[in-house]
C-alpha cells in the first residue's frame, strides 16, 4: 500500500475521532479539486475548517431553535407593522440586533388586548435573536409556573432556575392570563428576582400593571415584581384592534366568504 492509500485509509477513522464530520464527508471532493488546481497547503486547510465551521454553526442554531420552544412560522418579515402604529421597525430591528439590553438582562414588556400580535412579535424578535446566537425560552407563563411548583415539592427549584438560566432571553407568553394563588406568584416571583438585572424577561399580557393585583395575591408582591421588571426595559403599548378580528372581517377569499355564508 502506498503512503497515500494508508492515510487516505486511516483519514475517516481520525475525522472520526477527532469529531470533524463535515471534513469527513467532504474532504476527498475537495481534495481532488485541491490537487487539479494545485492549492497551497494553507488553502487547503483553511477552505476544509470553513465548511466544519459552518456546518458546526449551522447545527448549532438549530439546536438553540428546536430547544427555544418558539413557535416556527412567526417571523418579522410576516409582521405587518402598519397594523400597531406603536411600535416601530427599527425598533424591532435595534433590539435584535443591539445586544446590550440582552448583555444588561434588560426586559421587553409587550401590553395589549388579546389578538393583536404580541405573541406573534415577541416570537418573531426570539426567532430574530436566535439567527444573532443568543439562546431563547420560549414558554406559555402557566406552563413554567407548574414546571417551577413541581420542582420546588421536589426540592429542585434551585436546579430548575439554574437550568433556566443557560438562556439569554426567557419569554413568557401570557403572563397575566390567570390568576395565581400564593404558591404559582411565589415561584413566579422568584424568579424574576432570580434573574433581576443579570439575564432577560420578555413577556407580553393582556392586562396592564394598574390591574397586576388580580394576578399576584398579594399586593406587595406585585410592587415588587413590577418594580423589578421594569426597572430597565422597554415596553410596547400594543392597543389596537385585534388584528385577527380584522383579517376576518376583511378577507374576502373564497373560503372565508363559504363560512360566513354558511353561518346565515
Ligand atoms: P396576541 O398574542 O396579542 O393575542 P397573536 O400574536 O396570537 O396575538 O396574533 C393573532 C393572530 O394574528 C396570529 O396568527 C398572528 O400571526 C396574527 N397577527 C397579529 N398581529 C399581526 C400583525 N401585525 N401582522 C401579521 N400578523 C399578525
Ligand atoms: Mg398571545
Amino acid at each position: 500500500m502506498s503512503t497515500s492509500t494508508a492515510d487516505a485509509a486511516r483519514l475517516p477513522l481520525m475525522l472520526t475521532d477527532l469529531r470533524l464530520p463535515t471534513i469527513k464527508r467532504l474532504w476527498t471532493d475537495i481534495a481532488a479539486q485541491s490537487d487539479r488546481e494545485a492549492w497551497r497547503a494553507e488553502r487547503l486547510l483553511s477552505v476544509l475548517f470553513e465548511h466544519e465551521m459552518a456546518e458546526r454553526e449551522a447545527r448549532r442554531l438549530a439546536r438553540h431553535r428546536a430547544e427555544s420552544g418558539l413557535p416556527p412560522d412567526k417571523s418579522l418579515d410576516s409582521f405587518d407593522f402598519a397594523a400597531v402604529p406603536t411600535v416601530s421597525r427599527p425598533h424591532v430591528a435595534a433590539l435584535v440586533e443591539g445586544d446590550a439590553w440582552l448583555e444588561q438582562g434588560a426586559n421587553l414588556l409587550l401590553f395589549g388586548p388579546p389578538g393583536v400580535g404580541k405573541t406573534h412579535l415577541i416570537a418573531a424578535i426570539g426567532h430574530g435573536l436566535i439567527d444573532r446566537g443568543w439562546r431563547v425560552l420560549f414558554t406559555r407563563t402557566g406552563d413554567l409556573v407548574q414546571r417551577l411548583q413541581a420542582a420546588r415539592r421536589d426540592l429542585r427549584l434551585p436546579a430548575e432556575l439554574a437550568r433556566l438560566d443557560r438562556f439569554d432571553l426567557l419569554i413568557l407568553d401570557d403572563f397575566s392570563y390567570v390568576r395565581r394563588d400564593q404558591a404559582e406568584s411565589s415561584v413566579l416571583f422568584e424568579l424574576i428576582s432570580e434573574r433581576y438585572e443579570r439575564k432577560s424577561i420578555a413577556l407580553t399580557a393582556n392586562q396592564p400593571f394598574s390591574a397586576w393585583d388580580q394576578v399576584f395575591p398579594e399586593a406587595a408582591m406585585t410592587v415588587a415584581a413590577v418594580d423589578r421588571l421594569v426597572h430597565h426595559s422597554t415596553i410596547f403599548e400594543m392597543n389596537v384592534e385585534s388584528y385577527r378580528r380584522k383579517t376576518a372581517a376583511t378577507d374576502t377569499s373564497p373560503r372565508t366568504r363559504t363560512k360566513v355564508s354558511k353561518r346565515k
